[in-house]
């Protein structure tokens, strides 16, 4: 089988370099050539320089993109040639949309996986991805090897959407709760405790401590908001929950509250910063000390 992988972003980059180094990624192609000439330099795989030539070449094309526009206009150029291929599409994107996709796949005789992720480009790095994945069984276990090389988890979750509706669910505790995060550590900062405490309190002494906490916390005490998730990406997938919930009939009320604060983040200039920026609403936002 013949793998090859469109999108070498922060997720797409490093999931490919895992695939890489076992052997398991032929072809790569990225919108932006520097960075597939990279990938390509650095780990001996061919690049494709059209998208057309990465679906002639591969029987099976991982997609890491990111977002519905992306997708979209990604899987529409390769459809023509996708018979007989395998799509399996690891983006968060709109589960209506990436339904829809599934099936015009099918129609053209290909076949189409959801498998967005769970997990930051730290945990890419260290295989410790989890990867929820929603469409036909034979497919997912057709293509379950490839994933097992860039992960420590993956889930066959049911019917295609499948993954993506897990994916949200994660996603809007994340969202809500990162925000509660920076709230709290305003809070604390406000109030005049030293920033090594809150931490402390965050990461080790909390009823509510996590491995958000853990990951995120430090980057808030330094000030280092380089980006692990972009605040526009989380942005975009509370966007998505709102857009589902309209559908499924869920009252989403937390994440709804979340979102306007990622919005301000982006308000602020925080859209490609990590998302754990949010933070900085509170800061700027709050009451001056006389
Ligand atoms: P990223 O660094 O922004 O990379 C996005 C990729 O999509 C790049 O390769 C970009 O190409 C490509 N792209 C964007 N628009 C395109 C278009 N119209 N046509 C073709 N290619 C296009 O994003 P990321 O952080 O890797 O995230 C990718 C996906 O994974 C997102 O859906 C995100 O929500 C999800 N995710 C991310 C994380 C994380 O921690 N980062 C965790 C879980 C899930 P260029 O290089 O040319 O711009």
């Amino acid at each position: 089988m013949r793998v090859g992988l469109i999108g070498l972003g922060i997720m797409g980059y490093r999931i490919g370099a895992n695939l890489a180094k076992e052997g398991k990624l032929d072809v790569v192609y990225n919108r932006s050539q520097d960075k597939s000439e990279k990938f390509s330099k650095e780990f001996g795989v061919k690049k494709a320089s059209k998208l057309e030539d990465i679906i002639k070449e591969s029987d099976i094309v991982l997609t890491m993109l990111s977002d519905d526009n992306a997708v979209r206009a990604v899987i529409s150029e390769i459809m023509p040639y996708s018979k007989g291929k395998i799509i399996v599409d690891m983006s968060t994107i709109s589960p209506r949309l990436s339904i829809s996709l599934a099936k015009l796949m099918e129609e053209n005789g290909g076949s189409m996986l959801d498998a967005p992720v769970i997990g930051t480009s730290i945990m890419v790095e260290q295989k410790k991805l989890i990867i929820m994945v929603g469409g036909k069984e034979e497919n997912f276990n057709e293509v379950r090897s490839i994933l097992e090389s860039t992960s420590s988890n993956v889930i066959y979750m049911g019917k295609n959407g499948a993954g993506l509706y897990a994916k949200l669910v994660n996603n809007l505790l994340l969202g809500a709760y990162v925000v509660a995060m920076g709230e709290a550590f305003n809070f604390g900062v406000k109030s005049g405790l030293d920033k090594s405490q809150i931490e402390r309190v965050l990461t080790k002494l909390s009823s509510a401590r996590s491995p958000t906490t853990e990951l995120k916390v430090p980057k808030l005490v330094s000030g280092d908001y380089s980006t692990q998730f972009a605040t526009k990406h989380m942005r975009k997938d509370l966007e998505i929950i709102q857009g589902e919930s309209i559908y499924n009939g869920s009252i989403v009320p937390m994440s709804s509250l979340a979102l306007q604060f990622y919005r301000m983040a982006e308000s602020l200039g925080l859209s490609e910063e990590d998302f754990c920026s949010v933070y900085e609403v509170f800061n700027k936002l709050s009451k001056k000390k006389e």
